[in-house]
């Protein structure tokens, strides 16, 4: 309706922490039905959605071998955290009418199609929404690297980071109150000034193959649409 869209493919971060309650862990089935219908919204307009789901109110590998556990182990489980965040986000969004396929870095046939590139690619031309799990398969990485190899795979046009603030600020908003607000940079600037968008993997990736980004708040109605529609929203990286 009205404006042209702007986007017709696009990758979709959301980190774990988003499905948790204020505790910072586990479900919280309100919120995520809150943004799950956003999700709806856009694939509803004809965008061909892919979605990355972190892990952090399940596992994160760091904490687990700061208590001593080795890295390895311990990555393997953060990235089976995402599967079962996956799969919640799954049930939510299709019980909402959505098609969605769960597809999987680590092979779990039982329960998720394994990540084929061609096939996924299948599944958006069907209209399906994917959600890729379990990372990049990989330890030692992050999700936001797996969100930023996934959508240079698959030609995503923009990849979107819905966080828990309204885009990328000069320092932490939620600490300095003279943190102050980018509407658009570099990632030349990010890199330089050592901002917290995405981790160093992911900055340098997404640099590298020109594929711009847009930090915005997840909990902030209607965000995510107006950025799928071309308007202004959040921080703009590129
Ligand atoms: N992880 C990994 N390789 C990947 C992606 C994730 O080893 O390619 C592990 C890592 O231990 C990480 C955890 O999975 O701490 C959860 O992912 P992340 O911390 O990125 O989740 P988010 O912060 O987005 O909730």
């Amino acid at each position: 309706e009205g404006k042209p869209l702007r986007f017709s493919r696009i990758l979709l971060k959301i980190s774990g922490e988003a499905l948790a309650g204020d505790r910072g862990v586990g479900f919280d089935f309100d919120r995520i039905g809150f943004f799950a219908d956003q999700i709806v919204e856009v694939a509803r307009m004809g965008v061909q959605l892919g979605l990355v789901i972190g892990g952090g109110n399940i596992v994160r590998g760091t904490q687990l071998s700061q208590m001593g556990m080795d890295r390895v182990g311990a990555d393997y489980m953060g990235m089976l955290g995402t599967v079962i965040n996956a799969m919640a986000l799954q049930d939510v969004l299709e019980k909402k009418g959505l098609d969605t396929r769960v597809m999987t870095a680590i092979r779990m046939e039982e329960l998720a199609e394994p990540y084929i590139r061609r096939r996924a690619l299948r599944h958006f031309e069907k209209g399906r929404t994917v959600i890729f799990a379990a990372g990049t398969g990989n330890p030692y990485f992050s999700t936001d690297t797996a969100a930023v190899l996934r959508a240079i795979q698959m030609k995503a046009d923009v990849i979107i980071k819905a966080t828990s603030v309204d885009g990328v600020y000069s320092a932490d908003p939620k600490k300095d109150p003279n943190a102050t607000f980018y509407e658009t940079i570099s990632y030349r600037d990010v890199m330089l000034e050592e901002l917290r968008v995405m981790d160093q993997t992911a900055i340098t990736l997404s640099k590298e193959n020109q594929l711009p980004l847009i930090v915005l708040n997840l909990h902030s109605p209607g965000a995510i649409v107006r950025a799928v529609r071309g308007e202004r929203v959040g921080t703009l990286v590129s």
